[in-house]
């Protein structure tokens, strides 16, 4: 933060939106108004910010019905009123009490979201796996990144993109699947464009059964029938391995599995291909060609392979032709997952799923377990999985979860099957929602706990290139509304544990987060608070680096070696066990989705923005 007598106060921060993550400074004059502008010296937007990120002030402004005190009903019959922190909480922790000693620690559960700070989903993953002792903690992460979290973790040997923005800049094809990147992370999206402007040889090539944005700029559109994506990998696959543009000495030095995924791409001829996608099999030649030989090339995805019955299948055939092409861990290339939410990467790093523990490590291992035990003060963490998103809903409807705490999320409008969501909800023997803004989920809950929200709060996000970047407050929350990690470390108090939750501020949480990384794949214990109030920075950056980039962090196998067992990457070749989304004359339509350019999730802020709705009224 600057300033000076006649200069506003600047306070540097990142927008709350998608993953891309740009950096905004917000302007305060002296009479304290706010106006924000794109951080010219950040390294994602570079000044550049999209509709949604330019109207942020907006949602900051729009308070008429903020969420501003707790609220308590002990029947849904009634109307919720108003209660003090203190009751609210103390009401919370004797219900929880009261179940964990009736019913054991899984019977209740956390539903929480990648809008979350790394700090708020640190002390979230401490206080129920460490200290409730349930790993039934998932987030709506759970629908849009999960299969993209065990695709990298199957091929590559851990989690994370090895790539960086800075890849695009010397990329010579795009492949786009399963994303729309013009309207969804529109700020990379204009240093794809820029990058093809600079360059006309440059090569767009859209996966898409739909007609997006991305599309229509795309030099080829592939457009497949919805689900046919694991075939058209193998077809891709196979036509650069019969055409002579696998790169055989780094699948020798360092890839496994090369036989297994030749005889599975075997019967995905062009023909064959083409036929099941509905697509010309010349297209499907030329994108291959566009893959092969001297061309560095970057896969670009999101939820059109992660949401997906068969995700991880999706993910790794595609992740194949990165290492079937030998392109990985070079400028310019490598299979790129681009993360929807703000900070789903922030979650994956402190273990924020039902089946994930704290910087990759992994429960079902002892040694795991005892290190994150001894570092939160606590005997031992569970080690059996706890309930992913759908399981969990599916529990509280048949009984056995009683309560479900849901911060930041919106799942009665964003789960599918939302009547399924809501019954579930109904049959809870209590419902906590935290949020900034009444919903259609606060709507079913016995108690409304009022969150801070962007601009009003400190603490870190991880964007989809694995940049950590620092949020400061700038405004001040309305009424009671505390920001999510007090709002936890109060309710941790309330139940006895407040020894291990008595943090001042969330850099020491973030201190006690970077610590528990050392020596791990994700090491942050080089990154302190103070050097991200200098700018955001890479992982990996173990203590004693210079910075993310001095440490590899721009790309990750950049020496050809992989955290697996055998050092290598591993090619995989799952069977095709489905045939895409085929109609019948009972079933004769096939429905897909995909997001608006300036709405965001179930538009609980930009519904509020009416700048925003004039794309699409
Ligand atoms: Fe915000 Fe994403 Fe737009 Fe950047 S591209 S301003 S992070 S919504």
């Amino acid at each position: 933060m600057t300033t000076s007598r006649s200069a506003p106060t600047i306070t540097k921060t990142i927008c709350c939106y998608c993953g891309v993550g740009c950096g905004i400074e917000v302007l305060s004059d002296a009479r304290g108004r706010l106006s924000l502008r794109g951080d010219a010296s950040h390294p994602v937007n570079r000044g550049m910010l999209c509709s949604k990120g330019r109207t942020l002030l907006h949602v900051v402004a729009a308070r008429s019905d903020r969420l501003s005190h707790p609220q308590v009903r002990l029947d849904r019959a009634f109307a919720p009123r108003r209660a003090t922190w203190d009751s609210a909480l103390a009401h919370i922790a004797s219900e929880f009490t009261r179940i964990i000693a009736a019913h054991g620690p899984d019977a209740v559960a956390f539903y929480g979201s990648g809008q979350l700070l790394t700090e708020e989903y640190y002390v979230l993953n401490k206080l129920v796996k460490g200290y409730l002792g349930t790993n039934n903690v998932d987030t709506n992460s759970r629908l849009c990144m999960s299969t993209a979290v065990v695709g990298y973790k199957q091929t590559l040997g851990q989690d994370g993109p090895p790539t960086s923005y800075a890849d695009i800049e010397v990329c010579d094809t795009f492949l786009v699947t399963g994303a729309n990147p013009a309207w969804c992370h529109p700020i990379i999206w204009r240093r794809v464009e820029a990058r093809k402007q600079a360059d006309p040889q440059v090569r767009i090539v859209v996966i898409d059964p739909r007609r997006t944005a991305t599309a229509e700029m795309a030099d080829l559109h592939l457009q497949i029938h919805p689900g046919t994506d694991v075939q058209l990998h193998y077809g891709l696959g196979r036509q650069l391995l019969a055409s002579g543009a696998a790169d055989e000495a780094y699948l020798a030095a360092h890839v496994d599995g090369l036989d297994a995924y030749r005889a599975a791409c075997e019967p995905w001829t062009l023909a064959a291909t083409a036929a099941v996608c509905g697509i010309a099999a010349a297209d499907i030649a030329q994108a291959a060609e566009w893959l092969a030989g001297e061309r560095r090339f970057l896969s670009l995805w999101t939820m059109g392979l992660n949401q997906s019955s068969v995700g991880v299948d999706k993910n790794v055939t595609l992740i194949d032709l990165s290492l079937l092409t030998g392109k990985i861990g070079k400028p310019g290339c490598g299979p790129f997952s681009l993360t929807g939410q703000p900070n789903a990467m922030g979650g994956r790093e402190v273990g924020g799923l039902a089946t994930l523990a704290s910087n990759h490590r992994d429960f079902t291992t002892a040694a795991d377990r005892e290190e994150i035990a001894r570092a939160w003060g606590v005997k031992d963490v569970p080690a059996k999985p706890g309930l992913t998103a759908v399981e969990l809903f599916r529990a509280l409807k048949a009984g056995t979860v009683k309560a479900v705490w849901i911060l930041a999320t919106n799942p009665v409008e964003s789960m599918p099957d939302a009547q399924f969501v809501d019954e579930a909800l109904q049959a809870a023997e209590l419902v906590i929602v935290q949020d900034c803004y009444p919903t259609a989920t606060t709507a079913l809950a016995h108690v409304v706990l009022p969150a801070a929200t962007w601009l009003e709060k400190s603490g870190t996000m991880t964007n989809s290139e694995r940049r950590i970047g620092l949020l400061n407050p700038a405004a001040t929350a309305p009424g009671e509304a505390l920001p999510d990690s007090e709002i936890l470390c109060r309710f941790a108090t309330a139940m006895g544990f407040g020894k291990g939750f008595a943090y001042t501020h969330p850099a020491q949480i973030f201190a006690e987060h970077a610590a528990l990384s050392r020596g791990r794949d994700c090491d942050i214990s080089g990154i302190t608070w103070e050097l991200l109030k200098h700018g955001s920075q890479q992982w990996p950056l173990p203590s004693g680096s210079a910075s993310g980039t001095a440490s590899g962090g721009e790309r990750l196998y950049t020496d050809g070696q992989f955290p697996t067992a055998t050092g290598r990457a591993q090619l995989k070749a799952p069977a095709v066990t489905w045939r895409g989304e085929v109609t019948t004359p009972a079933y004769p339509l096939v429905l897909t989705s995909g997001r608006l350019r300036d709405q965001w999730h179930t538009m609980t802020k930009t519904g509020r923005v009416q700048k925003l709705t004039g794309h699409v009224p």
